[in-house]
């Protein structure tokens, strides 16, 4: 799937090295997948002598660098952004695989462990230029169904609208803070995520079991073609018309998706359970409209969810997604890795 094609899901996977837990506890183990990046291919293993073979757009194994990650999966979408179309990277995974760890690393220190949020906007902020073209950002938090601002906490119900014509999906009550250098940027990460924390301690529930969602604004001042060279036949005018300014949006969005693991029904009621439900039904809703779209099917169901309704301008058309599934080497966790490896499947 994909390859740079618009409208088409690139899907990428990336493994986590074993964590110390893992190393002494599943020593006498073996990982349950074995990684083949140069083929692109991941093997699942079934059992000892057993595994079943997958390919990807690209495999990238626990020594893939941040810098790697970044230019495989998210660049390309960036770039198109910056030409004015549309963009959207999600994490898709079991919650530790490494999502966060892929999206949202500041790298403050060590500026080799930036994630893809703060490559992104460097990105962006190197090409745009500041005199005429305009950058901002909205950070939300989807929980059960609802959509808060993480930039202003008081703003805890922002509804999705949709314009019946061109299909562009806006939130008019959300914050957009213009960013004009990386500083500025990463304050407004770490204010977000303390936002975050401090919802989900209200909720009473785990950042793990909420998508945060960051959209890039970027407006850029561009030449209208056609104006910019006077017709030669066009006799009537005695001067020459100044080049029309066109003003084109794009936005690039950011999704770190909640955690993909099935919490057990049985073991949970009430809160827990409608907490599931909701998680399912936004993650099953989303893996329909990429499966769509990876059939070229003229319907992607986008109306079952807030998720998908707010992703809906950045599907098909000359959209550009990118979906990275993010796995861990565990033994234990083989059940997940296997349902994480088929949703990524049937995006290509
Ligand atoms: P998730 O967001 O999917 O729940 P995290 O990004 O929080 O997972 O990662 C879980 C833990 O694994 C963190 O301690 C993180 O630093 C570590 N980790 C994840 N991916 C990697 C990686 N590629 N290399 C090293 N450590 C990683
Ligand atoms: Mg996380």
């Amino acid at each position: 799937g994909g390859d740079g094609v618009p409208g088409r899901v690139r899907v990428a996977v990336r493994l986590r090295p074993r964590n110390a837990e893992e190393l002494i506890a599943d020593a006498d183990f073996a990982d349950c997948v074995e990684l083949q990046s140069e083929l692109k291919r991941l093997k699942l293993r079934k059992n000892n002598w057993d595994s079943e073979t997958y390919e990807f757009d690209e495999v990238l194994t626990e020594f893939a660098s941040q810098k790697r990650v970044y230019e495989v999966v998210a660049k390309p979408v960036v770039e198109s952004v910056l030409d004015g179309y549309n963009g959207t990277v999600m994490a898709y995974g079991q919650t530790g695989t490494g999502k966060t760890f892929t999206l949202g690393r500041l790298g403050e220190e060590d500026t080799s462990a930036r994630g893809i949020m703060v490559r992104s906007m460097e990105e962006i902020l190197v090409n745009v230029s500041p005199e005429t073209d305009s950058v901002s950002v909205s950070y939300l938090q989807l929980y059960m169904e609802t959509i808060q601002d993480l930039l202003d906490p008081t703003n805890d119900n922002i509804s999705i609208v949709e314009d019946p014509k061109t299909g562009d999906v806006s939130l008019p009550g959300a914050s957009h803070v213009e960013i004009r250098d990386e500083q500025s940027f990463l304050e407004l990460l770490k204010l977000g995520e303390a936002h975050r924390i401090a919802a989900n301690t209200k909720l009473n529930t785990e950042s793990s079991r909420s998508h945060a969602i960051l959209m890039v604004h970027v407006k850029r001042s561009v030449l209208g073609a056609e104006d910019a060279i006077p017709s030669e036949t066009d006799k009537s005018s005695h001067f020459v018309k100044p080049p029309k300014t066109l003003v084109r949006k794009s936005k690039l969005v950011l999704v770190d998706l909640a955690g993909s693991e099935r919490v057990h029904k049985s073991g949970s009621e009430g809160h827990m359970l409608e907490e599931a439900k909701s998680i399912n039904l936004s993650l099953s809703a989303l893996g329909k409209c990429i499966n769509a779209l990876a059939e070229n099917s003229a319907h992607v169901p986008v109306r079952d969810s807030k998720l998908t309704r707010l992703l809906r301008d950045s599907f098909g058309g000359t959209a550009r997604t990118s979906l990275i599934v993010t796995i861990g080497p565990s033994p234990r966790h083989r059940g997940e890795t296997a349902s994480t490896i088929l949703f990524g499947q049937r995006a290509m």
